[in-house]
Formats: structure tokens, sequence, C-alpha cells
């Protein structure tokens, strides 16, 4: 497919930062220290998810559209850093972190 036939799907691309968002708010819930409305642990090992499934842990920088994925070139946005490939589940399915280290 052509880059001019290329068609930014923005409704997936909501409904996928919206799951990542029921994710950190999961987080925030118990507790942990948020940076950007995102767990800070999320800014350690960060990975980045597109609206398509794809999961990597480096982006390029589109002028036009900002940090978009390696693969499809859809935007990305910052995910959990247990994220795999593929459909993302919704947040109720989420394993929580085992740890609850609470910071000063
Ligand atoms: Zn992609």
């Amino acid at each position: 497919m052509a880059d001019s036939e290329r068609t930014f799907d923005i409704g997936a691309y909501f409904a996928t930062r919206a799951l990542i968002e029921g994710y950190a708010e999961k987080e925030r819930l118990v507790g942990v220290e948020m940076f950007m409305l995102r767990p800070d642990r999320w800014y350690e090992y960060p990975r980045w998810r597109c609206s398509k499934g794809h999961v990597s842990t480096n982006y390029l920088i589109s002028t036009e559209l900002g940090p978009v994925c390696l693969d499809c070139y859809e935007p990305v946005s910052l995910t959990f850093p247990e994220d795999k490939g593929g459909p993302l589940a919704p947040a109720e399915s989420v394993k929580q972190p085992d740890s609850k280290e609470v910071r000063p």
C-alpha cells in the first residue's frame, strides 16, 4: 500500500489509548507514583503500542503525526512494560504489578 493510500484510523487509536489509560488508572488506584498520567515504572523500560497491535521498545518520529509505529506508521502511545504485541485486552484482565513499592 502506498503512503498516499494509508488512512489513519482515529477511532482505533483512541480506543487503544482508552484501554492503556485503563491500565494506568488501575495502577494509580493502588497508589503508585505517576508522571504525565502514567505510572513511573512505565518509563523505566518504555514500550510503545499502536492501534494495530504492534508493541515495540522504539518508534519513529513523524513530522506530521509525532511518534509512530515502526511497522505500520500509526501513532503510538506509551504502554505498560508487560504489554505484548497483538490485541490489547480490556483493562479488567490486567494483572496488577506484584510489587507495591511505596516511595517517600
Ligand atoms: Zn503498528
